[in-house]
């Protein structure tokens, strides 16, 4: 056994490997946002390394010796909630998640899924399904054995539940679907009403050409107006817009912007800053160690989507940052209303592609490839079988004919990862979301008054004193539970969605 203070040794090694792991979120930053086109190779290389260096320190047998001293000192986890008992039992996760992974597995693992990530870009490129489904079913096998080596479904749940824990700890497939089936329900009625209803909102700013660097700025603007801190981060522009960077104190995002969409730009850099805004919400002290970082995908994705949907797309912000808009943009807006932007921005649409969906149809694109990933884990659906499967979905619940599978199964990246469990991340970010908001105003009063007066530090100082502060102190339904009183329900979202666009839609 080393000697010594086992827990300052622990946090210590684990603080070395924390720090490899930011250079290489930061070198990724770079090639998405800097990157000259023949820095690929090296950068490849450079990036193998590291994650090579990294999984070695991961799974180094003196973090399994340490971690069973730590455990049998009551003065270390004695206290669940304390910061030594979360830093070392979250560290245990991942050892354990590492550890019990055969090498092997996690060979087979990258190179079927680099050969079906490669696949899936020329099958979604010639509408083939059939080129990709070989790598699929082959990707599919594999995540199943990884399952059973980290034991899903010992405990009564399912190996999807095991998958699902890299993205979201502690999620289980059984919970999700009981909070999913009340929201699917009422959603589908939702949008078969907006989309009858005699009242139908128009876009009338998508079509407004505005200058890259002019909305650059302002999307700058407006992140720093809700509390991203450029002291200690930078907004850049890439194709698909993220959040890394390079540890504490250096946050990165990144936002799209196209000439004709500029609500899009802002919706986007809102969603970003309110990642980045939790980021920036942890605390120092904890820099490097389980206790200043993030909840679960799902929590991530709660404070990105408050600050673009509950924030971003409500009529109070508009009122506020409208003059904003029309100073910074000139006559590009002129006679263009606060009242028509908001109703611009909550248009719902039954469409094809998840990543172009509105606020309501959006949660319906996800619970179709929850249901199908869960059938496919299970072995009740053959990936043969998946395009019909998705299409049948698409016409139940979105009322749609699905015309190719490049604008139907083959038109995400995340299966072709090996990323099954992680999809549902994204609605429950928007019910977590929803919950905290819901929360957040019955505590501070009428927030969207304060929106009005371009107030919005009250509310972010709310969620960095709830859950921002608390790095992974509580898995995500237990966060849940102690911010709001309640365990996650679809109560808070309906709640928004229905009201919210029943005004809207003059329902
Ligand atoms: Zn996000």
């Amino acid at each position: 056994m080393a000697s010594g203070n086992a827990y300052e040794q622990l946090i210590s090694k684990h603080r070395e490997m924390n720090t490899l792991q930011t250079i290489s979120w930061g070198l990724n930053w770079d090639q998405d946002v800097m990157m000259p086109p023949k820095g690929l190779k090296s950068r490849a290389r450079e990036l193998e390394y590291l994650a090579g260096l990294i999984h070695d320190m991961v799974i180094d047998e003196e973090i399994g010796e340490l971690l069973d001293a730590c455990e049998s000192d009551e003065s270390v986890i004695g206290d669940r909630l304390s910061v030594s008992a979360v830093n070392v039992r979250e560290i245990r996760r991942g050892y354990d998640m590492a550890v019990k992974l055969p090498s092997q597995l996690v060979k087979d693992l990258t190179s079927a899924s680099s050969l079906a990530r490669a696949a899936w870009a020329d099958a979604k490129k010639n509408n083939d399904f059939k080129g990709f489904a070989p790598q699929l079913e082959k990707l599919v096998a594999l995540l199943r054995e990884k399952a059973d080596c980290l034991g899903g479904g010992e405990d009564g749940g399912e190996k999807w539940d095991a998958l699902a824990e890299e993205y979201e700890p502690g999620c289980k497939a059984r919970d999700v679907e009981a909070v999913f089936k009340p929201l699917r329900e009422r959603l589908v009625d939702l949008v078969g009403r907006l989309a009858e209803s005699s009242y139908q909102p128009k876009d009338v700013v998508n079509h407004v050409e505005v200058d890259f660097d002019q909305q650059l700025s302002f999307a700058k603007v407006i992140a720093g107006k809700i509390g991203f801190d450029f002291e200690g981060g930078r907004l850049d522009t890439s194709s698909h817009p993220f959040c890394s960077g390079f540890g504490y104190g250096d946050c990165r995002m990144t936002t799209r912007i196209h000439k004709n969409k500029m609500p899009d730009a802002l919706s986007s850099t809102m969603h970003e800053s309110g990642h980045g805004m939790y980021t920036q919400g942890t605390l120092e002290e904890h820099a490097g160690t389980p206790m200043g970082s993030y909840v679960s995908l799902g929590i991530h994705e709660s404070q990105s989507r408050l600050w673009e949907n509950q924030v971003g797309r409500s009529e109070a912000f508009w009122k506020w940052c409208m003059p904003l808009m029309h100073e910074h943009f000139g006559e590009k807006f002129a006679g263009v209303h606060a009242r028509d932007v908001y109703e611009s921005l909550n248009i719902v649409e039954r469409s094809l592609i998840r990543t172009q969906a509105d606020e309501v149809t959006y949660n319906l694109h996800i619970m179709i490839r929850f249901e199908l990933e869960l059938a496919l884990v299970r072995g009740d659906l053959n990936v043969a079988d998946l395009p019909g499967a998705w299409n049948e979905k698409y016409k139940d619940y979105l009322g749609i004919d699905v015309p190719d599978d490049g604008v139907g199964c083959l038109q995400d990246i995340h299966w072709s990862l090996g990323a099954i469990g992680y999809f549902p991340t994204y609605t429950l970010g928007n019910l977590y979301s929803a919950q905290f908001y819901e929360k957040a105003n019955q505590e501070l009063g009428d927030l969207h008054a304060m929106f009005e007066q371009g107030d919005f530090t009250t509310l972010l100082g709310w969620l960095r004193k709830n859950i921002h502060e608390h790095g992974m102190r509580y898995r995500a339904g237990e966060l849940c539970e102690v911010v709001t009183g309640e365990k996650l329900k679809a109560d808070a979202l309906l709640r928004h969605l229905e009201g919210k666009y029943g005004e809207v839609y003059k329902l």
